[in-house]
């Protein structure tokens, strides 16, 4: 079989599929080509016993990017649900108010006194200028916040969340990211006044049925005749005409060709990559996520959502509670809990079998005192292999070749595992925003 379109978008994730709303809705031939089954990637949501999951972990939909969330809103129309953050932060068998500088209050007072007196210390330090040089994401976390915030809470969460030493990424992405509050809101906080931090977050909208899915599902409904399923796309090759992309037994010919699927899946296919640039390639780093389902009968607490920093508590480093974003996304009288373990090839949790890496978060969660071990009534694991764009120190450097290349051979790249970024939602939508110059 042999099919030529205009443009082959590759990868019917967020991404890919933004894309074809948008160049189809001006009449561009396009097709999308999607290794999976289903469209979605890690947008994709999952139904089972009468509870729907996001199986690339939690997700809610937020931005600042006023253009953006407009169009996530309004192609949802009715089906959504808007709900005011209640994010916590479990220390210490304590539930901390999030972000933790906006929850010191919580702490156990000598913690709270370590937390605010290096935060201090690090204030004067900065006015004397002899705060160090800040090379790494470590240096950020010490320089901004102090010894105490970054102990208790900072380098353990980052060290679980990317699992990759703080001390060995670069810092160039934090600012807009990681929380940085005013001064007056630690010490409004350490006293005991009310503080909100992260405010764009604070209020947050969600499908109110089919999970985070449903964006995605709302976004792709005009073009779904566009989109071919299980072309996993495993040769390309420049022709005198633009691109021949096969996935081993079909063949598509394309003018041009955009690619929203991993680098690390995208090179590998083409032929004559030459050896620096597969080796820059090779030296980026990502980790994968592994999201455990579990429904039980009752409630849960009224929390969004849970960081859990510490090792000792359970391997997860988040835990969500889907049915306080929807309810629609349990059944009657029940309730549900997403919790989220990142990790890399080799790691423990690669060497456990679903039913060990279940008990071990139903047991945790009991123990944390969220659930019931007798109330579960239904559970499951979802994993994806591209999950998070690890900035190492060295990330610069590398995706600058890769990129180069890629520009060089004239595919272009859109996406958060394409362009290699830390790209939410409405990152992925901005660029795909800017790339097809589109305004809503
Ligand atoms: C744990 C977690 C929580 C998150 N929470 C939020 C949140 O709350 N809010 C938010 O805004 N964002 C959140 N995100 C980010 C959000 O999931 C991403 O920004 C978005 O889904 C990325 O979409 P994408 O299309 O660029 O990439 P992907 O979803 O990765 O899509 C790429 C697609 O390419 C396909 N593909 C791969 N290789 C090939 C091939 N060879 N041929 C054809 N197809 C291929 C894949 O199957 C996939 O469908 C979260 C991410 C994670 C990991």
């Amino acid at each position: 079989m042999c099919t030529a379109v205009k443009t082959a978008i590759l990868g019917g994730g967020l991404s890919g599929l933004t894309l074809a709303h948008i160049l189809a809705g001006r009449g561009e031939d396009v097709l999308v080509l999607e290794a999976e089954e289903a469209i979605g990637g890690l947008c994709r949501s999952r139904t089972g016993d009468g509870f729907c999951f996001d199986t690339g972990g939690s997700h809610i939909i937020f931005s600042r990017d006023s253009e953006v969330l407009g169009f996530m809103l309004s192609v949802l129309g009715e089906n959504r649900a808007e709900r005011k953050r209640n994010t916590k932060i479990f220390y210490k068998d304590r539930f901390v108010k999030y972000p933790f500088e906006n929850g010191l209050s919580g702490l156990p007072r000598e913690d709270l006194y370590l937390c605010l007196s290096e935060y201090i210390k690090t204030l004067i330090a900065a006015e004397k200028g002899e705060l160090p040089p800040v090379v790494s994401f470590r240096d950020w976390i010490y320089t901004t916040f102090g010894a105490g915030i970054a102990e208790c809470y900072l380098m353990p969460y980052n060290r679980k969340i990317w699992n990759y030493p703080p001390e060995q990424m670069s810092a160039h992405w934090v600012e807009g990211r990681v929380p940085r509050p005013p001064v007056e809101d630690i010490i409004r906080s350490a006293i005991g006044i009310e503080t909100e931090g992260y405010t764009h977050q604070a209020v947050f909208s969600y499908p109110l049925h089919g999970g985070i899915e449903a964006l995605v599902r709302a976004i792709a409904e005009p073009v779904m005749d566009r989109v071919t399923c299980g072309f996993g796309a495993s040769r390309i090759r420049r022709t005198p005409g633009g691109w021949e992309i096969t996935d081993g037994t079909r063949t598509v010919r394309a003018g041009k060709l955009i690619s929203t699927i991993p680098l690390q899946n995208l090179l590998p296919a083409l032929d004559g990559v030459p050896a620096a640039v597969r080796e820059a390639l090779g030296a980026l780093r990502y980790n994968s996520v592994c999201s455990v389902f579990i429904g039980v009968r009752g409630e849960v607490p009224p929390i969004s959502w849970l960081y859990v920093p510490m090792p000792e508590t359970g391997l997860f480093n988040r835990v969500s509670f889907p049915s306080n974003f929807s309810t629609a996304v349990a059944p009657e009288g029940c309730s549900s809990v997403l919790a989220e373990i990142t990790y890399n090839d080799g790691d423990p949790v690669t060497g456990m079998k679903d039913d060990e890496i279940i008990g071990h978060v139903i047991s945790s969660l009991e123990s944390m005192g969220l659930i019931r071990k007798d109330a579960v009534v239904s559970s499951g694991i979802a994993r994806h292999r591209f999950a998070y764009v690890v900035y190492d120190l060295d990330y610069l450097k590398n995706i600058r070749t890769v990129r180069d290349y890629c520009r060089e051979i004239g595919i272009d790249l859109v996406g958060r595992f394409a362009q290699f970024e830390y790209l939410n939602m409405d990152g992925c939508i901005r660029s795909v925003m800017d790339y097809t110059g589109w305004r809503p």
